[in-house]
């Protein structure tokens, strides 16, 4: 049974009529920020007090009793721009897709049902008149197949030229996203072309010369920006842009001067054209921002203290030294055997390179991945990780955003997320790095290693009461017992 998803007022007033104008409304601050980082993605802004929606809830559906469950109490409220009315896709069957479009989805992906942000933003989406939106769901709740969706849908593949265009944060993003979009459009016919700085990707993707007649383009900013201004990217035939990872595509310490000129670009041609956000972050500042800049979009939005992943444990544990960090991950994470994949965290490329030295010398098989890299390596070592050839993964916040492996269960924050300027938790990549375990429902756990001398206490309890989480502490920074009894509570040891 479909839920509708009734009408609220426009929460975004805009006083013009929006027909002829370009989405931009507002050319507030675009700012030159100059862009300080600890590894090699820009930090997120700081956030403000959460202020109240004018919006509606959507009736949480049935439970399906298939094995995995997307995240639970994804209480997504919705509000709804003009008096389109939508109703929620509870099958996909529901979304008059082509049926070479649903072959993808049942043979190709294996999917059986939308999730929750599924089914609410493909109809919002994919409804004349394709209004904006702006969409906040749970990490790992299936964002991608809402915009990689939108965007094949909507796409003629008869006409060869750029209809749809995604930017992504990281070209391991862009890469990923691009081959969900083939995967899933592998029977449509529709092609897609890779934006990412060049000289890695053979095959299809590798850079050639000319107009792109790929039908979707997928990369990151500074790379379409040039094609967009070397006229290799035609504008227009554009119509529907989707930005990943949205949040931090808009913030000001950001992508937010490229967007804006992607988004400028675009409107400039072609003034009627879609364009989706999506992120499982989107904090007061850039919620704001994007209200001023994206005309009466459909909104939907998940409240800060339901963002947290239940079936993802947190724990902290407090290290009297350094040392006892690398001691921690050695005797108690390297020797538990085959539960997963793991992803370590790490503030800068020297700590990655400090704890990939240590755990390399006592003889563990590790690989590290930050920004410092060259191309060729950053996407070996990634592709390493996801085809499962390596079990630990050494990062900077890189990989912190979007990076999706179904079998990593285990993160350890082996240096917390703080801002480079104030030292300020980074909430947002925090939520995104919990975020990399507990993929589609599955299970995971999240090691905190904290400092005891330092500041990390702090900023380990700030981050716990801006989400409202529940972060257990582990007494004994050695004790393998409560490491194996804290790995059995999150459900990833037998009992
Ligand atoms: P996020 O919301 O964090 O962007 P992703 O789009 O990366 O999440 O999806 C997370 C995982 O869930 C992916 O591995 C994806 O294949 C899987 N997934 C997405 N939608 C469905 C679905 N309807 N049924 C089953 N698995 C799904
Ligand atoms: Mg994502």
């Amino acid at each position: 049974m479909a839920d509708t998803v009734e009408k609220v007022p426009t929460v975004v007033e805009s006083s013009s009529s929006s027909v002829e104008a370009p989405v931009i409304a507002d050319k507030t601050e675009p700012t030159t920020t100059e862009k300080k980082k600890w590894g090699d993605v820009e930090d997120d802004d700081e956030e403000e007090a959460v202020s109240e929606l004018n919006s509606l809830t959507i009736k949480e559906e049935e439970k399906s009793d298939s094995v995995l469950e997307e995240p639970e109490d994804s209480n997504i409220k919705a509000v709804v721009s003009g008096d389109t009315p939508y109703t929620s896709a509870s099958r996909f069957e529901d979304l008059n897709l082509s049926p070479e479009l649903m072959k993808g989805l049942y043979v190709e992906m294996k999917f059986e049902k939308p999730s929750k942000i599924q089914a609410i933003s493909l109809p919002m989406i994919m409804t004349p008149p394709h209004k904006h939106l702006i969409a906040q769901a749970h990490n790992g709740s299936g964002k991608t197949t809402c915009f990689v969706l939108g965007m094949l849908s909507r796409v003629d593949p008869k006409l060869a030229e750029p209809q749809a265009l995604c930017i992504c944060p990281t070209r391991e993003l862009a890469n990923q996203n691009m081959d969900v979009l083939q995967r899933m459009g592998k029977f449509t016919g529709i092609t897609a072309e890779l934006a990412v700085p060049e000289s890695t990707r053979g095959g299809p993707s590798a850079p050639r010369r000319g107009p792109v007649t790929a039908h979707v383009v997928i990369g990151t900013p500074g790379t379409l920006k040039r094609w967009m201004s070397f006229k290799r990217l035609g504008l227009n035939h554009l119509k529907i842009l989707v930005f990943d990872e949205a949040d931090h595509m808009l913030a000001t310490d950001g992508f937010r001067d490229d967007s804006l000129k992607i988004m400028k670009d675009i409107g400039r041609v072609n003034p009627n054209f879609q364009v989706l956000l999506f992120s499982a972050t989107f904090n007061e500042t850039v919620k704001d921002f994007v209200a001023r800049t994206v005309k009466d979009p459909n909104q939907l939005f998940v409240k800060r203290e339901d963002l947290a992943l239940d079936s993802v444990k947190q724990f902290k544990v407090l290290c009297p030294k350094e040392e006892n960090k690398i001691e921690v991950i050695k005797d108690q994470i390297m020797e538990l055997g085959d539960i997963g994949q793991t992803i370590i965290f790490v503030r800068t490329r020297v700590s990655a390179g400090k704890v990939h030295k240590a755990l390399a010398e006592m003889g563990y098989d590790v690989t590290s991945v930050h920004g410092n890299m060259s191309e060729v390596d950053r996407d070996k070592i990634v592709k390493e990780f996801k085809d499962c050839l390596t079990q630990v993964l050494i990062a900077t916040d890189v990989i912190a955003r979007g990076f999706d492996q179904q079998r990593v269960n285990l993160v350890v924050n082996y240096n917390l997320p703080t801002k480079y300027e104030t030292g300020e938790p980074d909430y947002e990549v925090y939520l995104h790095r919990v975020g990399r375990a507990g993929r589609f429902g599955r299970k995971g756990a999240v090691f905190n290693l904290l400092l005891d001398d330092g500041g990390d206490k702090e900023v380990m309890d700030k981050i716990e009461k801006y989400f409202g989480a529940n972060v257990k502490e582990i007494k004994s920074w050695n004790s393998e017992e409560e490491y194996k009894s804290a790995l059995k509570e999150a459900g990833l040891l037998d009992e």
